[in-house]
């Protein structure tokens, strides 16, 4: 399921995509899309079946977190899918989140919470009926080619359901290979490794919080974690995945795996984006660090009783929590030093420093949505990660240095995850799938007769219509934090390294056919833009 608004927290056009099954049952409750234009005077929620949408009283609903919310509607409306705010989403928190279904809340993270609450839209239903089929074009060759595509999967290293890595460890895979790389984030950004990452690791999930894997529709990779407080926590719940690890974790000096699960729980259940969470958290630790904040005010590194009592302050907005709830800018602002921000057009880097991985760098200096690229949409960028990837990796064959090659692979991948989010499939999948693969599947089940170069066309239209909105809208920078300009890396075998902006966004422009960073008038008439 996809959500497109424009971002409270970045004022930027924003998408939010959570996978899951919510986007197939409003396939078959009768609709392509639902638009929400408008503010109710009263609180609702919109109920979607057998194609007519009906607004029904939230009243008794507001107030209640996202899972419990969702529980109520689900037994009040039985076989349904459900997208909740919580309380955060209520408060208008910038980085409210909505809920999608149990827990399933991984890549929102641009205040599409607030937007609801601002519309004092609670919940969405969603009840398919699912004796409804969406028509195909070519059957035949539709079956022919879903076969071909499962052999993929079952031949990817990766995505194979009983042996791919992937499959196995989840997105938490990830934290190993960055941490070796020394690309993950610690403490604020101030390390690129960090010595408890062991703790934090898909390994070590599989061998104490998991519960199940969990899947979204017709997908076997089976990529996504459930996870119960098996100590000192009770909770069950989805995720975390790799992006709440390392900023609910690693960038706040956290090294316990089921605490940065609780926190990632009771995230969910107040509604807020637990990555933008943590990683305000952790510029408020680096303040308190630093002395600009009284002790009693602040947070201490790992302080995961004090990260929990801020997690339900700023969902309320309550004492130094409305002043978190603003984002990340207007904390370091606040607190007194805003080189302490990481985040590019209002929203922070995740992941992966991108002084270390500059294909990482660039993605999230120029994207439309600000610095909020998921490291798994675009695992063929990351050097940590060449030894996982093998063939399917862009950078396994560009040194560090080649900036035009560089440019020219995050130009590619921003336009194929362009195309990718527009039409519902998941980018994971371009771990064993390749640009023909989708040309195929459009064509057959369209009936359609593009090619691959139409589809990129497609995405490079996407991506400058986007870019487009944000000009429209005076947000114009491709730029980092400063502090990944000129502060270089302190330490580790990436010692002195700071992210090359000005080389790599001359090239990138270049393989834009952009004008000093604008679109400019012969590639708006290339695109039929004008
Ligand atoms: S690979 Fe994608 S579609 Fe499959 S379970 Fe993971 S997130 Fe869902």
């Amino acid at each position: 399921m996809t959500m497109v608004f424009r971002s409270p927290l970045t004022r930027t056009i924003a998408y939010a995509n959570t996978g899951g099954y919510a986007a197939t049952a409003l396939k078959l409750a009768g609709f392509d899309a639902l638009e929400i234009r408008g503010r109710s005077d009263s609180p609702k929620y919109v109920l979607v079946r057998g194609g007519e949408i009906t607004l029904l009283d939230a009243s008794p609903l507001w107030g209640k977190g996202a899972n419990e919310c969702i529980k109520l509607l689900k037994s009040k409306h039985g076989d349904v899918r459900v997208l909740s705010i919580g309380i955060a989403g209520e408060n208008k928190v910038k980085f409210a989140n909505i809920v999608n279904d149990a827990g399933r809340s991984s890549g929102v993270r641009h205040g599409a919470g607030a937007v609801l609450g601002d519309k004092r839209v609670k919940a969405v239903v969603i009840a398919a009926d699912y004796s409804l089929r969406v028509p195909i074009a070519n059957r035949e060759k539709f079956m022919d080619l879903l076969r071909r595509l499962n052999s993929k999967i079952r031949g990817s290293p990766l995505l194979n359901r009983v042996t791919g890595l992937f499959s196995i460890y989840g997105t938490p895979l990830a934290v190993n290979p960055l941490n070796r790389f020394e690309a993950l984030p610690f403490r604020n950004y101030t390390k690129t490794s960090f010595e408890g990452a062991a703790q934090l690791s898909g390994e070590k999930m599989n061998g104490t919080i998991l519960i199940s894997r969990l899947t979204c529709n017709s997908c076997s990779v089976q990529c996504r974690r459930e996870t119960v407080g098996v100590s000192r926590y009770s909770f069950r719940t989805e995720g975390p995945d790799y992006a709440q690890i390392s900023s609910l974790g690693s960038n706040c000096g956290v090294g316990d795996l089921e605490a940065v699960a609780y926190m990632n729980y009771l995230c969910y259940e107040l509604g807020v984006d637990p990555i933008e969470t943590g990683n305000i958290l952790a510029i408020l630790a680096h303040a308190t660090e630093r002395g600009l904040v009284a002790q009693d005010q602040g947070l201490r590194w790992g302080d995961v009783e004090r990260m929990v009592e801020l997690i339900r302050m700023i969902s309320t907005k309550t004492g130094i929590g409305g002043i978190l709830a603003e984002g990340a800018p207007s904390v370091s602002q606040a607190l007194g030093d805003p080189s302490l921000s990481t985040a590019a057009k209002g929203i922070t880097i995740q992941n992966a420093d991108p002084r270390v991985e500059y294909g990482w760098g660039l993605l999230n200096a120029t994207d439309n949505t600000g610095a909020s690229a998921h490291i798994w949409v675009y695992p063929d960028l990351i050097y940590s990660f060449i030894d996982l990837l093998g063939e399917k990796s862009l950078v396994a064959r560009i040194a560090l240095n080649e900036y035009d090659k560089l440019a020219s692979a995050v130009r590619y991948k921003q336009d194929l995850v362009a195309v990718l989010d527009s039409l519902q499939i998941c980018a994971f999948s371009n771990m064993a799938y390749d640009l023909e693969d989708y040309v195929e599947a459009l064509n057959v089940v369209t009936g359609w007769n593009i090619d691959r170069d139409e589809l990129l066309r497609v995405g490079e239209r996407i991506f400058n219509l986007e870019r487009l909105y944000n000009e429209a809208n005076g947000i114009v920078d491709d730029t980092l934090p400063t502090r990944f300009l000129s502060d270089p890396v302190p330490s580790g075998k990436n010692m002195g390294r700071v992210f090359p902006l000005k080389e790599l966004l001359y090239n990138y422009y270049s393989v834009r056919g952009w004008e000093a960073g604008r679109i400019g008038e012969p590639k708006l008439k290339e695109l039929s833009l004008t």
